[in-house]
């Protein structure tokens, strides 16, 4: 039986691929697995694509990726250009396939898309899981309900959920056959996978490298040598204590099966915490899928219309890291630099933003989205509402970080700040968080003149969190 087997960018991968998995074992000749991909233009249009950078970047090397991994089985990724939803129903007729299979996805416009190439496509469309550890929406309350809080999903989730092995990578994956490139050549016009400069992006070589042999290797260093002191070293600023592997869960290039279960070899509180961490991605897609709106809306309805403001001087020195807080303005130039922030000082700056600044948490959610390589619609948002007050946290609105004591807790030694931010490098330590407090002599010994060479903080701390918990109290008020 012929299959269509479409990868969509979040399952940029040969191992563990349900779909393609399940088109192998009903293959029964050469021709009967089309692997494609397709170059939509709501993400692949040159506006569109410059509006991600980061991402595309990982997502261009990891297609390259995947497309010579099938290439090395034998396969051919069929790169095409063009809506997915003309496009899908169309390859299939033309190519004469018998169902198309792809792995689902959890996000509202993804789920009106599959509607319509259901709609059109003349054999069945099959979505299977793989962007998460269990399907869509089975975890639920005793009442039949989506949790709405952590632990408790967490508690059902170890208690009903089984995880199976991962499917390991295919052998090979047969040939197209005469047949079927007949049938391609006078039907489909196929391309290469689009370079960088094409969609006028200049490449960053800070990122992380795309890729499924890349990924493998972050996942075996870090299930070697950093996940027994993950517990421990998961907050600390300045070092790698973390896997560093959420690009390539967000991209599909490891399966979140075989990142649990190659985490599960491990033993004792670390491994432990990471895998609290995976719940915490699996939480946040099962939230979205409950409550499509969440993108758009607060998950606390008291959060609506709250009295954001405008600020936009405010803005531009938070986006910049010149707000004077040395922890808030290593995360930014981290984000800029690397497409990535440690989560600890993604806490801190979008509280920052949110309830010092009061500046809407959509805002920060955009910019997040538009530089992190890891940017996914769940997780951003769910990480945005969670520091904003409005989303799903056990804790009330009221918790609003304190800038200076996160950095001296989360970041004692000031390697953090001091790699982000070379004009404070030379700084006593003791004053790295809160340079205003230096004394003259400190600061003219380490070459900063405030307001000349870092700026003084743009809002005082005792008068934000006031302005921010009077605010809010106002408008939650029932
Ligand atoms: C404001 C804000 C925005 C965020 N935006 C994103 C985002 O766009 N994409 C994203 O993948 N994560 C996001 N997170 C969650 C978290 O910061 C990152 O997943 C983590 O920093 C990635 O580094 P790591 O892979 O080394 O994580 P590790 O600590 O090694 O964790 C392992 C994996 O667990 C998942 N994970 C860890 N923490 C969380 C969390 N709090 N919520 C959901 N999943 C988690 C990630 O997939 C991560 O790769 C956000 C958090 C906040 C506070």
């Amino acid at each position: 039986m012929r299959t269509l087997v479409w990868f969509r960018g979040k399952d940029l991968r040969i191992s563990d691929h349900a779909p393609l998995a399940s088109a192998l074992e009903t293959a029964a000749t050469e021709g009967d697995v089309v692997c494609v991909f397709t170059l939509d233009p709501y993400f692949f249009e040159r506006t569109r694509a410059l509006e991600l950078p980061h991402r595309m970047q990982f997502l261009l090397e990891s297609l390259r990726a995947l497309e010579e991994n099938i290439a090395h089985l034998g396969g051919k990724l069929l790169v095409v250009e063009g809506k997915s939803v003309d496009l899908v129903p169309k390859l299939a007729k033309d190519l004469a396939v018998a169902r198309v299979v792809a792995q689902a996805w959890t996000e509202p416009f993804a789920r009106a898309r599959d509607r319509i190439v259901r709609e059109r496509l003349h054999v069945p469309l099959e979505l299977v899981e793989g962007e998460l550890l269990t399907t869509h929406g089975t975890v639920r309350t005793g009442q039949g309900e989506p949790f709405s809080v952590y632990t408790p999903f967490a508690r059902a989730f170890r208690r009903d959920v089984k995880i199976g092995k991962p499917i390991p990578a295919p052998k090979v994956i047969p040939a197209m056959g005469p047949a079927l490139t007949k049938l391609v050549k006078a039907h489909v016009a196929t391309r290469p996978v689009p370079t960088l400069g094409e969609l006028g992006i200049t490449e960053n070589t800070s990122l992380v490298r795309g890729g499924e042999r890349a990924a493998r290797e972050r996942l075996a260093s870090f299930v070697s040598s950093r996940i027994a002191r993950y517990d421990g070293a998961r907050d600390l600023l300045a070092i790698e204590g973390t896997s560093r592997l959420s690009q390539d869960l967000k991209f599909g290039v490891l399966s979140p099966r075989a990142v649990w279960t190659a985490a599960a070899k491990s033993e004792g509180v670390g491994a432990e915490k990471f895998a609290n961490e995976l719940l915490w991605r699996e939480f946040t897609h099962h939230i979205l899928d409950a409550r499509p709106n969440l993108l758009e809306h607060p998950f606390r309805q008291g959060f609506r219309n709250f009295p954001y403001l405008e600020a936009n001087a405010e803005w531009a020195a938070w986006v910049e890291g010149k707000t004077g807080y040395p922890v808030v303005d290593a995360a930014a130039r981290e984000l800029l630099h690397d497409g990535y922030v440690h989560n600890r000082a993604r806490m801190i700056t979008a509280s920052f933003l949110t309830k010092h600044l009061l500046i809407s948490y959509r805002r920060g959610e955009a910019h997040y989205m538009k530089f992190l390589t890891d940017g996914d619609w769940a997780q951003n948002n769910a990480g945005w509402q969670w520091s904003a007050g409005s989303g799903v946290d056990a804790q009330p609105y009221f918790r609003v970080f304190n800038p200076v004591t996160q950095g001296q807790k989360f970041d004692p030694d000031g390697g953090y700040v001091k790699r982000w931010i070379p004009e404070l490098a030379k700084l006593d330590t003791k004053y790295l968080h809160a340079p205003w407090e230096a004394p003259p002599l400190v600061l003219a010994a380490a070459g900063i003149t405030l307001g000349k060479t870092y700026p003084r903080p743009i809002v005082d701390h005792t008068f934000a969190r006031d302005r921010f918990l009077k605010t809010a109290t106002a408008h939650l008020k029932p």
